[in-house]
């Protein structure tokens, strides 16, 4: 038995508290899957110098984001860590990735997991995503993880295919034209297995410039698709582009 792998455009942290298209979406994929064992997040939101892996037992909820409502603060994900599988992970990630204790649930891992699974009884803990690394590096490691697949673990990356803060339309509803092309050009090669398409995202040029102005929200696409292998089953979800420059696009590989 091998678990599926999964990675979530988590776009607005409000989706953790709005009932919704995506969040209904990533409702019923919790649903479908078989409960894992664990949980490993690699969320775009632990945004590093080294690869870290969060090895603490208890997690607390982290608040990294800014000028939201007064509920977003109220949310709590209680999961507990799992410092074995921790331990484990930082093994087939050697030499490159080293134990930290600082770290809990952000909100690349909360504001998902809260619709997916909201009892927060599956323990979770975070790999980050290391800012020094190419996108071959970081496709390199997902493939280191593709042990933990057999061992129960859900891989579960957490960012944004198309993510650019700075052309954020708050009067839009679906993606500027550049956003689509390259949406929906990473979709095409995950379909087709053309996973190496993906870690060549630069080849789309333009598009690619403002689509991935940093790699902190795409990286963790790439985590996913080198745990998977091409010719798994796949499934796309919440495939839209939303607020000019956010893509929610979804992968379950497995
Ligand atoms: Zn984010």
């Amino acid at each position: 038995m091998r678990t599926p792998v999964l990675f979530a455009g988590h776009g607005s942290p409000m989706n953790a508290i709005e009932n919704n298209a995506f969040t209904r979406e990533w409702q019923r994929i919790g649903k479908a899957l078989p409960t894992p064992k664990a949980i490993l997040s690699v969320s775009a939101h632990w945004y590093t110098a080294g690869t870290l892996v969060s090895d603490v037992p208890e997690n607390r909820t982290i608040y990294d984001m800014y000028g939201f409502p007064d509920a977003l603060y109220r949310v709590a994900y209680p999961a507990k860590g799992a410092p074995e599988l921790a331990a484990r992970t930082r093994a087939l990630l050697t030499p490159d990735a080293r134990l930290s204790g600082e770290w809990g649930l952000d909100h690349g891992t909360w504001s998902v997991l809260t619709h997916m699974f909201p009892k927060a009884d599956i323990p979770v803990f975070q790999l980050s995503v290391n800012r020094r690394l190419t996108a071959h590096e970081h496709f390199a490691l997902g493939q280191a993880l593709r042990p933990l697949r057999e061992e129960g673990v859900l891989i579960f990356a957490s960012g944004n295919v198309v993510h650019n803060l700075a052309l954020v339309s708050w009067q839009t509803q679906g993606g500027f034209a550049w956003a689509d092309t390259f949406d929906m050009a990473i979709r095409d090669a995950v379909r087709q297995g053309a996973y190496d398409q993906a870690v060549d995202y630069q080849a789309l040029g333009d598009a690619a410039r403002k689509a991935v102005p940093m790699m902190d929200h795409y990286a963790p696409l790439l985590y996913a698709l080198g745990a998977a292998e091409a010719g798994e089953p796949l499934e796309v979800f919440n495939d839209a582009r939303t607020l000019g420059s956010l893509s929610m696009t979804g992968y379950l590989l497995g």
